[in-house]
């Protein structure tokens, strides 16, 4: 079965009936660069910055991250990559800024505390806007974003660091250094009902299904005692999720998703059902999703999702999910 999924490499990503999906890789190690290659994916969909952050003893400097971030964008240079800023606090704690909340997945986190230490900020976009310079595709993403005033304050020091970076002309190509596109992470509930009010500030969503889960269910997503609970196939987290799709269509804004849930074979069928094109996902679900689409019909995945929507419990939606990847193979 492996070697018969493997062949689909290098084929288009479509259903039998040609709907059309991309698909993206997420990323956090440089090391596992090697095997990407052979994968036949353009674009990372997120690069997770805080995990060179959280392998380290002190904070990477600025040149150091530069090197990280051009490793990464010289390697999809064909493509775009998704950089999100860092998202430290809840269950990603630095072992050199250590924190003592009482409910960290509720505090100090992402955004939040990026937007409170602009010197560690600033340097991560300086970071990123150099090792950019002359490549023209970095995407720069947003996390735990709850308000459209903490878009405008990154949004500014996003502008404030471009101008910096292009001033210093750390380069001799400085002049090719372009204003990325900026993003925000869809996975704080209260922003499915908020999207409209950042429509001008950013040029895409991405939508983090671990953390809308996680959150929307009240279920912290590592304590095991409650594992039973957490489940994105919820179909009220569904309901939220066709909801996104259809306000980022409205606004006509580019969405994806990157949580774990678009690298599910029966998670990936019911977003494209809603209207999602494109996912992000772990390197070893690419070619096994990328399988399941090739094996799918559009027309299918509609009766699927009509069903799901309508179900009572996660389990029930897994059942309805289960019986048409079966029908798939
Ligand atoms: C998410 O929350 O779905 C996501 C992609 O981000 P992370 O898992 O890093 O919190
Ligand atoms: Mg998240």
């Amino acid at each position: 079965l492996r070697e018969k999924v493997e062949q689909a490499r290098g084929k288009p990503v479509a259903t039998e009936d040609g709907v059309k999906v991309t698909l993206q890789l997420n990323v956090g190690l440089n090391t596992e660069r090697d095997w990407l290659k052979e994968l036949d994916i353009q674009s990372v969909g997120l690069y997770r910055t805080e995990i060179p952050f959280m392998m380290r003893e002190r904070l990477p400097t600025e040149d150091e991250q530069v090197e990280l971030y051009g490793q990464i964008l010289q390697q999809f240079k064909a493509g775009t990559v998704v950089m999100r800023t860092l998202d430290v606090g809840g269950d990603k704690p630095l072992p050199y800024l250590p924190l003592s909340e009482e409910n960290p997945f509720l505090g100090w986190r992402g955004i939040r505390m990026t937007l409170d230490h602009p010197e560690i900020f600033l340097v991560q976009i300086r970071a990123m806007l150099r090792a950019a310079v002359g490549r023209n595709n970095l995407n720069i993403l947003l996390p735990m974003i709850t308000s459209a005033e903490e878009v405008d304050e990154a949004a500014r020091m996003v502008k404030q660091a471009y101008h910096e970076v292009a001033e210093e002309s750390y380069d001799a190509n400085a002049s090719q250094l372009v204003m990325p596109k900026l993003g925000v992470m869809i996975e704080v509930p209260a922003m499915v009902y908020h999207m409209h009010t950042m429509v001008d500030k950013v040029d895409f969503f991405s939508v983090g299904s671990n953390d809308l889960t996680q959150y929307m269910l009240a279920v912290d997503r590592n304590n095991q005692r409650v594992a039973g609970l957490y489940d994105a196939f919820h179909p009220a987290v569904l309901h939220a999720l066709k909801q996104i799709i259809e306000r980022a269509n409205e606004l006509n804004k580019p969405v994806s998703v990157c949580g774990e849930l678009a690298g599910e074979p029966g998670g990936a069928l019911l977003l494209i059902a809603m209207g999602y094109r494109t996912l992000s996902m772990n390197s070893y679900n690419i070619d096994r999703i990328r399988w399941i689409i090739r094996h799918s019909k559009a027309a299918d995945l509609d009766v699927m999702l009509e069903r799901a929507l309508a179900a009572r419990s996660p389990q029930e939606v897994r059942k309805i999910v289960t019986m048409t990847l079966e029908e798939a193979g």
